[in-house]
This record gives structure tokens, sequence and C-alpha cells, in this order.
């Protein structure tokens, strides 16, 4: 944390000038914090015994309180941004919250879903729009975990998408249009920004913006049916449900041809989503009805939610 109370409870913001040597407090809960100073870090505050402190979880990282800094900074070109900004009621203390309305909040380290739920919810209860923005140790790899599908926002302009932040390359990652093949993998498209350039606000809201259409293609799996075989083999339990549900259907998995997994990459799956409250029912439809009306092929087109909700409405029509 850059900003502490005095003894006279002012607050002393340690990015605006080098703090003396004296007590310091945490703003929100009143215990003791510690001033720290280093040659590999920025001067900050940091609670001596953070458990009493019902606002902070965890004192900050060096990857933590750089990036805060940075997107304060960037902020600050355009909008009216403030640091830690504790809200009282729901015993929280936003990282950076912009114009009131948009909280920013950098999180470097795993938390349990249900206190992200909590937070996420205690925002939007008080009005707040809450964007979780992911350190290194969260970033996407090859597979989507169950704590970052809870990062996951949603546009019908950019579909599944998450923002990631590399202080060490000073950019701020966007990786949309996500989505996932049968075998678990990812499929995404990626856009950097540079801290500092542009309008940070309008870059966090560009999901939702009117943009050209992006697309991108994917291979088919042509060895899909072996891998299966061989999942429910090894009683892989995402497969065997897969399997229980064909019975029901009459069918069996075993017997399936690779024609019939088509299209190979889906949205991710339907579900419960702690960022994103909309209904999604209508992309999945039409995203299926849109593949069973193509002929299938070895290379499998994307496109935004927005595309396959288009299409349909103007084939209605006709
Ligand atoms: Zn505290």
């Amino acid at each position: 944390m850059f900003i502490a109370s005095d003894e006279k409870g002012k607050h002393i913001n340690a990015l605006e000038k080098e703090p003396k040597k004296q007590d310091y407090y945490c703003p929100a809960c009143g215990t003791s914090v510690r001033l720290r100073k280093g040659k590999n870090v920025r001067t900050h505050f940091a609670h001596t015994s953070i458990k009493q402190c019902d606002y902070y979880y965890e004192n900050e990282s060096l990857e933590h309180l750089e990036n805060k800094v940075a997107l304060f900074n960037w902020a600050q070109n355009d909008a009216l941004v403030e640091m830690e900004y504790p809200i009282q009621e729901l015993k929280q203390i936003a990282d950076i919250l912009i114009n009131k309305q948009l909280a920013i909040e950098v999180q470097c380290s795993p938390l349990s879903s249900k206190l992200l739920q909590e937070r996420s919810n205690g925002y939007r209860n008080s009005g707040i729009q809450v964007l979780w923005l992911l350190g290194e140790k969260l970033w996407l790899k090859e597979r989507l975990t169950k704590l970052q599908r809870d990062f996951l926002y949603f546009s019908h302009n950019m579909g599944f998408y998450l923002w990631e932040l590399d202080h060490k390359r000073q950019v701020l990652r966007l990786k949309y249009l996500l989505h996932q093949d049968l075998k678990g993998k990812l499929h995404y498209q990626l856009k950097e920004f540079s801290y500092g350039k542009g309008n940070l606000l309008e870059i966090l809201r560009s999901p939702y913006q009117q943009q050209a259409l992006i697309t991108f293609s994917v291979e088919q799996d042509r060895k899909i049916c072996h891998y299966i075989q061989k999942q429910l083999y090894y009683q892989n339990p995402y497969w065997m449900k897969k399997q229980a549900q064909a019975y029901l259907r009459g069918k069996n998995l075993l017997n399936s041809k690779p024609q019939d997994w088509y299209p190979q990459v889906r949205p991710i799956e339907n579900g419960h989503f702690c960022q994103i409250s909309q209904n999604l029912n209508d992309y999945y439809r039409n995203f299926r009805a849109y593949y069973e009306r193509y002929p299938k092929k070895q290379q499998q087109k994307l496109y935004p939610p927005a595309f396959y909700q288009h299409y349909f409405s103007k084939n209605m029509v006709k």
C-alpha cells in the first residue's frame, strides 16, 4: 500500500513524497503499518500483522505494487482516479477506482473462488463495476483453470475475454474470443496495450465497442476419436459423464466418427461464471446452429458471438 495515516489521521502518500520516520496506520483498519524502503522496491507501507486487517488479505508483492502504480498513472491522464479507495460498508479496498464507478483490482496471487465471488458481488451491489486484471501467476496457459474461469468476462463483439498485466514488459494484455477444443486446449486472440499509451478507460471498455469483424481459423484434430476412446479407457470423469449422456440418447461415443465432433473448437462451457451475469444461452444455441448448417471442414472459422446472432436474425427475416 502507498497510503497510510499518521498519528493525527492525516493521509500520507508514499508516491508523492518520501515519508518521514514515524508511526503509521492502515487508513482502513487502523492497525499499525511499517514503512518499507529498499533498493529494488518502491517505498511503500505494509501491515505489521496482516491478519488483523479485514481489508487487505495479504501484503502486496513487488509485482502488485508496480502494476498498481503503472495503472494509476496511466488512468490519471484521462479520468478521476483514486488509489486504495476504501469502501467501508464492504470492508474492501479498491486498488484503483476510476470515476467513482469502475474498480480495478490487480490480482497477482490465487484466491479462493468464494472470496472472489464475495468481493465481486460486493462491488456490484454497491453499483461499482469491477475489473480483475491478472498478474503472472494467473496468466492463461494451455488450459483454463477453475479460478481463471471466474475472471472471464463476456461481450458480443469479443466473446469470452480476460485481462492480464505484464509489468516486466509494461503491457496490458487482452485475451479474447476464448474457445476451447475437445481436449480442453484454449484458442484465442490477443491484443497488447503499452502502459501509458492511449486512454486506459477506453481500452478497458473496448470489448463493448463496435469493431471490425474479427475471425480466425482453427484446425480440426483428425485423431479426435482415438483421443476420446483413450479417455474412456482411462475413465476420465469428464468423458465418462459425456458417455453417460450419450447412452441416454441411445448412442455410444466409442462408435463416433470425426465428423460427429464438428465443430471441435467451442465456446467456454456453459455453467456458472463469476463475472458474467447475462444469459448466454442464445450464444451457445446460435453457435451450434451455425455449424450444423455449414459443411464440415478441416478448418473451422471462429467468430464473435455477435456474428452468429446476426447470421440467424438476418436469415429469419428472409
Ligand atoms: Zn488494514
